[in-house]
């Protein structure tokens, strides 16, 4: 018998009311994330794909359907559930970076074990060797703004994977960058994925940049899946 999926997604739909008119964001979306999997979604711009992930990220809440991630409903947490689950299961990044400004790329890598509290010589030991995989540990006092995007993106894939979640959710991680950049912080992904059997669930409407790491890909339209494609 195989292992159960690590993401089952049942039946989701997230209808979103502005003024008089619903909008369906995401349709009766199914699917199943293998543990050490590297999914990638794609579509056009306004196909579902953010919706999909923030749903997944436990970011929001579905109109209909059901998220289950290592056998839990995510849709049936509580708030502090919810709270544990966004800090230590999914870790999420985003086109944007979202680092802290003001802090050091230690220190932004350092927060989300702060949040977990986690004691001050371990959180600085356990940044300093997550910024030492991404690759960037020369640049652990450099403020965001002192960063290159792709620098920036990497501190934003060590503060994700502080508290050792099994899921990588990223939402256009390489939109701010260009193409030799977003090929480098794809080729971190699969390396994560393939050497770590991180669990990756990566956005981008760029097909073609993720055709040779992903093990899977999603196409969605108008909020439904028009096609997926795999290999072992
Ligand atoms: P994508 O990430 O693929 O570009 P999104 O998931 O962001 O697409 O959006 C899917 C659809 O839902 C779009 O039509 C978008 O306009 C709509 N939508 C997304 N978020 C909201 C919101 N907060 N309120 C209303 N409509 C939204
Ligand atoms: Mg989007």
């Amino acid at each position: 018998m195989s292992a159960p999926p690590l993401v089952r997604v049942r039946g989701l739909s997230r209808t979103y009311a502005v003024g008089d008119v619903r909008v369906a964001a995401l349709e009766d979306v199914s699917l199943d994330v293998g543990e050490g999997r590297f999914v990638a979604v794609t579509g056009a711009s306004g196909s579902g794909k953010s919706t999909l992930l923030n749903l997944l990220g436990g970011l929001d809440t579905p109109t209909a359907g059901t998220i289950e991630v290592d056998g839990v409903p995510v849709s049936g947490m509580d708030r502090e559930a919810l709270a544990r689950y966004r800090r230590s299961v999914a870790g999420m990044i985003f086109q944007s970076f979202n680092l802290v400004p003001a802090r050091t790329a230690l220190e932004n890598v350092e927060l989300p074990l702060v949040f977990a509290g986690v004691e001050r010589a371990e959180r600085r030991r356990r940044a300093a060797a997550l910024l030492e995989q991404v690759g960037l540990d020369r640049r652990s006092g450099h403020r965001p703004a002192e960063l290159s995007g792709g620098e920036q993106q990497r501190v934003a894939v060590a503060r994700a994977l502080a508290n050792g979640p099994r899921l990588l959710l990223a939402d256009e991680p390489t939109g701010n960058l260009d193409s030799a950049t977003s090929r480098e912080i794809v080729g971190l992904l699969a390396g994560l994925n393939r050497d770590r059997g991180l669990t990756v669930v990566m956005v981008t409407h760029e097909e073609a940049l993720v055709r040779e790491f992903a093990h899977e890909v999603v196409r969605l339209r108008d909020g439904r899946v028009a096609a997926a494609e795999g290999r072992p």
